[in-house]
């Protein structure tokens, strides 16, 4: 036994780690059902990186024009470039109306239409009449501050279904029982420096995503995947981790976002001739081109020596054209955000910008109901029981190989919601308290011991700096075996510096050197199965752009890939089919075929 901690004990019917938009909306789902809930935050809910989303959340409401979730759901197909899996989407696209009824019902301050309509703008990829109309106005939005009202919603209807929230609660590991049952989590308060053992039934993890892997991210600097790195440690697999969203318009220099929403409104991109270059990627949509095709655009564009300012370096966003009370009412927020971080007044002249890493579309496997997949050979869709993921952190798969924007906030809605659908349906309120063999706790000490008290010369900053700049180099939009494998030998570097990294600050009371460098061991884990991935995948498919493979390879590349990182560090890596069936007969499936925008 580890006698340095005292563990205080909780039973509870489900614990859900992670309070940003998915964990809370999951949160407050299990309460209204009776369940027994446990919320473990590492940041206040309301700090969660989704306070940050701007731009809207997409459901077809048709408040503003015609509009249709088939057509969602045609549009969040091709945006995936064929590799989302098509159940889930059905399930995703024709529960998000009633999602946004739900958000409005909880008294979320959407913006409104003349008529008092929940006002929705168009966004890229997003069109109708099954990509053959005009854009689709369906980003339900609150001016550009959507997330913060988003997240001040439900967190405050959680208050009112009495949750009991664990607020600064660093959640080391999962529990995971000799039968592979997940059976809870050891979190560690930050406040006190006590250590906790949370015991429940079911577990859901909506930690969020990884951005800070790399050196220029729109992420808050808490986007760590401490959840899937948490599941990679206990032997599960994660999927689809070679997709990483760049994000067109990030803050020259900063890296700070300007929503996709003020191209909804009307911006446009320019390059050093002052053309809008997006006309020849994309005559049809294109500056609402999705992210993906926008951002390889803007790169070859700098590439070829058409990109502005002294070094050629970046393209330039227009808005200034602009009515500036629109501004004033539908974008109040990026205004700010552009004088602060490009020092522009945007109603008098452009932003400079620059793709910026934004998202990940990999995370842990989940079929449509949100249960954590731990595919074998035979069995594709074995599930790990007792295991939950939703949000950033979970790959259901809905985005595929590329996230159409407002696709995520309403992917934590919808599925939210199902993971307590689920779990109520799996476990009965004030179940029996649950038992787990010792050596579970006794591991997860053990290597927060071997962390804590490591003996080194290297501060974890220092190692991070260089974990980041290689992803930024290695990984970026453009990828050539050539140039991964070289990321991966200088990553293997870094990684014998892990074994050399000193935490200075050891005591347990807000002990931030120690948070950083649990933080840092998640992150090198998931870059390394990211770089991995991206090695592995012979083909270009979304946001997975091989310069040596550039066509999609739909005969041996229409699959998942999936990657398990062992205790010594060595990798495994496997596929598993792309679900191309729907869930229900409401809706025909839809078949592979060239994606042009
Ligand atoms: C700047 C920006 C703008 C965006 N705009 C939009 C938009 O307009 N529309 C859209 O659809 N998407 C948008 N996105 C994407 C979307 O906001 C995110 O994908 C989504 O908010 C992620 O939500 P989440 O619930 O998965 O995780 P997060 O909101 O990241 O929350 C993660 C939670 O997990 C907790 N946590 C993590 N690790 C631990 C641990 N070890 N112990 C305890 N707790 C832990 C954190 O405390 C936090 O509460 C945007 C993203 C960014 C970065």
């Amino acid at each position: 036994m580890n006698k340095a901690y005292n563990i205080i004990d909780h039973n509870y019917d489900v614990v859900v780690i992670g309070a940003g938009g998915s964990g809370l909306r999951s949160t407050l789902g299990l309460a209204e059902s009776g369940l027994n809930v446990a919320c473990i935050s590492k940041v206040f809910p309301t700090r969660s990186h989704t306070v940050a989303a701007q731009g809207g959340i997409g459901a077809a409401l048709g408040n503003m024009g015609e509009d249709n979730w088939k057509w969602h759901m045609f549009d969040t197909v091709k945006g995936s470039d064929w590799l989302g899996d098509q159940d889930a989407i059905e399930y995703l696209c024709s529960k998000a109306p009633e999602a946004i009824e739900d958000l409005e019902e909880y008294g979320m301050p959407f913006s409104r239409t003349e008529e008092g309509k929940i006002y929705q703008r168009p966004f890229g990829g997003h069109l109708t009449s099954n990509g053959e109309g005009p854009p689709a106005m369906r980003a339900c939005a609150a001016a550009d501050r959507t997330g913060h009202a988003l997240l001040h919603t439900l967190y405050q209807q959680s208050l009112k279904n009495s949750v009991e929230f664990f607020i600064e609660y660093y959640v080391l590991d999962l529990l995971i029982d000799d039968d592979g049952t997940c059976k809870g989590v050891i979190a560690w308060c930050l406040e006190d420096g006590t250590l906790h053992r949370f015991l429940s039934h079911q577990t859901i993890i909506a930690t969020g995503g990884y951005g800070r892997a790399y050196f220029s991210s729109t992420s808050a600097h808490i986007c760590t995947g401490d959840g899937s790195a948490m599941a990679l440690r206990q032997g599960l697999p994660l999927s689809d981790m070679e997709f990483i969203q760049f994000h067109p318009t990030g803050v020259y220099g900063a890296g700070v976002l300007i929503t996709e929403g003020a191209r909804g409104e009307g911006g446009y991109l320019t390059n050093s001739d002052g053309e809008r270059f997006m006309e020849r990627y994309a005559p049809n949509a294109k500056d609402l081109a999705s992210r993906d095709v926008v951002s390889r655009a803007m790169t070859i564009e700098i590439n070829e020596n058409r990109g502005c300012g002294e070094n050629s370096d970046h393209v330039l966003l227009h808005l200034e054209h602009i009515n500036s009370n629109t501004i004033h009412k539908r974008l109040p927020g990026i205004s700010e955000t552009a004088k602060i971080f490009a020092g522009v007044d945007l109603t008098k002249d452009p932003i400079p910008v620059l793709p910026t890493v934004h998202y990940n579309m990999g995370g842990i496997p989940t079929n449509y109901r949100t249960e954590v997949l731990n595919p074998t050979t035979d069995n594709p869709d074995k599930i790990c029981e007792g295991l939950m993921a939703v949000g950033e952190a979970a790959c259901v798969s809905v985005h595929g190989a590329n996230r159409l924007g407002t696709n995520s906030l309403i992917d934590l809605l919808v599925f939210g919601k199902a993971s307590s659908i689920t779990a109520r349906k799996k476990t009965k309120p004030n179940s029996a308290k649950v038992n787990i063999h010792q050596r579970c706790t006794e591991e997860i000490l053990n290597r927060f011991d071997l962390i804590r008290h490591n003996k080194g010369e290297i501060f974890s900053g220092e190692a991070r700096n260089e974990m980041q700049k290689i992803m930024q180099k290695k990984c970026a939009v453009f990828r050539t075996e050539y140039l991964i494998k070289s990321g991966i030998k200088e990553f293997e570097t870094v990684e014998r510096k892990m074994e050399n990294i000193q935490v200075k600050d050891q005591s347990l009371i807000f002990n931030t050197d120690l948070v950083e460098t649990l933080e840092l061991h998640n992150l090198m884990e998931q870059s390394k199965v990211t770089l991995y991935s991206a090695l592995n995948r012979k083909e270009s498919r979304g946001a997975h752009a091989r310069e040596d493979y550039p066509e999609r390879d739909d005969k041996n590349w229409l699959v998942h890939s999936l990657v398990w990182l062992d205790k010594k560090g060595n990798i495994k890596l496997d596929k598993k089919p792309v679900n191309l069936n729907t869930l229900t007969n409401h809706v025909q499936p839809i078949p592979p075929k060239r994606r042009v925008y």
